[in-house]
């Protein structure tokens, strides 16, 4: 299995290293310069229907992409007196959906925990989950907990070919992703009427942009279907992000300038009104507050006097804070941008 960039002792498992790199736009424009010229600088929130919490970087998966740069060398986790202070400020809000991520949430000792106060609050809970994690033997139960609470999974599938999958997921990762979509196929997930959702993320295996949405859903639904018996509700397809292990790829293959070119090519002033930003918050696993997970692995907490921890949890000000924006968001405005569960470019992981 691949080492993450941390026990490589990588540069670029410094936010700060990744900031440096992602200031230099080669002579391009800064993207606070295009939203500006989109009419959208300084960009807002225009409240908050997501509250997306980040449990930990722990995965038992090491994909190349991911901007977690989660692994099962990761120690980073949320404890339960920080799980308490997220469900006491949800339960002060409104917020319908909470969103669960990480590496792999479900390894967090406190996941079952905080689906089961959500649920308990009557808010819809979404797991983004990898899928391998269902087949690990202490997680027998979790498929039937994961239904018997109504969540939503949100898990990626880059290919339906074995190959691919595994090239940017690991050995052996397509069959055990199969297994685990057969398994929640059999509970009743992504089957007519069942109420159970299971929704897949496309993302691209190389220095690319997606295609259009509809077109591969149809395609993985034909190929799935007719390969795997695999059924599922939704394909959402994701820009890779320049950040962490994507980013470290970009520079490796010689790909970084041109993506960035590509992704400030693609800026759609459309999809840079609908970025999920505006309508989430972001909380890390030290209770940090931030305006999305690719924030939050950059270390840029809110800013602009909004509370920056869950402690300090305040809707009101948080409601229409100004958000924090650097030249990885390009990834979020590119072509139609990118869409992961609900909203446009909400959320954008299935957790590592
Ligand atoms: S990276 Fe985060 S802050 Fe930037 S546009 Fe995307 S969602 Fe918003």
């Amino acid at each position: 299995m691949p080492l993450t960039l941390l026990s490589e002792h990588h540069p670029l498992a410094s936010a700060s290293e990744q900031l440096k790199l992602l200031a230099d736009t080669n002579g391009g424009s800064p993207f606070e310069t295009r939203l500006d010229q989109a009419g959208l600088f300084p960009l807002r929130a225009t409240g908050m229907t997501v509250f997306q919490i980040n449990v930990g970087k722990l995965c038992n998966q090491t994909c190349k992409h991911c901007h977690v740069d989660a692994g099962p060398d990761r120690t980073e986790s949320i404890s339960r007196e920080t799980a308490e202070l997220c469900v006491k400020a949800l339960a002060g809000t409104d917020i319908p959906t909470v969103d669960l991520t990480g590496g792999a949430p479900e390894l967090n000792p406190n996941f079952r925990w905080l689906v089961e106060q959500a649920r308990k609050l009557g808010r819809h809970v979404i797991d983004r989950c990898n899928l391998s994690v269902l087949l690990i033997p202490a997680q027998a139960d979790l498929a039937e907990f994961l239904a018997t609470h109504r969540v939503e999974i949100i898990a990626s599938l880059p290919s339906y070919h074995a190959s691919q999958t595994d090239a940017q997921r690991g050995d052996g990762i397509f069959e055990k992703s199969i297994e685990a979509l057969r398994r929640l196929n059999q509970l009743g997930y992504g089957q007519p009427d069942s109420g159970l959702a299971l929704n897949l993320v496309y993302n691209p295996v190389g220095a690319f942009l997606p295609p259009k949405q509809a077109a591969i859903e149809a395609q993985f639904r034909k190929e799935l279907r007719a390969r795997h018996h695999v059924e599922f509700n939704h394909l959402y397809t994701i820009t890779n992000m320049p950040l962490s292990r994507y980013l470290e790829f970009l520079v490796v293959s010689g790909n970084y300038k041109q993506y960035m070119e590509r992704l400030a090519n693609a800026f759609n002033p459309v999809a840079a009104a609908g970025v999920m930003c505006r309508s989430m918050i972001s909380v890390g696993w030290d209770g940090a507050l931030y305006d999305c997970d690719f924030n939050q692995m950059l270390d840029l907490s809110v800013d602009h006097g909004a509370p920056a921890h869950i402690r300090d949890f305040d809707p009101a000000q948080l409601h229409h804070r100004q958000i924090t924006t650097r030249n990885h968001c390009y990834g979020c405005t590119a072509g139609a941008g990118s869409s992961c569960g609900g909203a446009v470019t909400e959320a954008g992981s299935e957790g590592g």
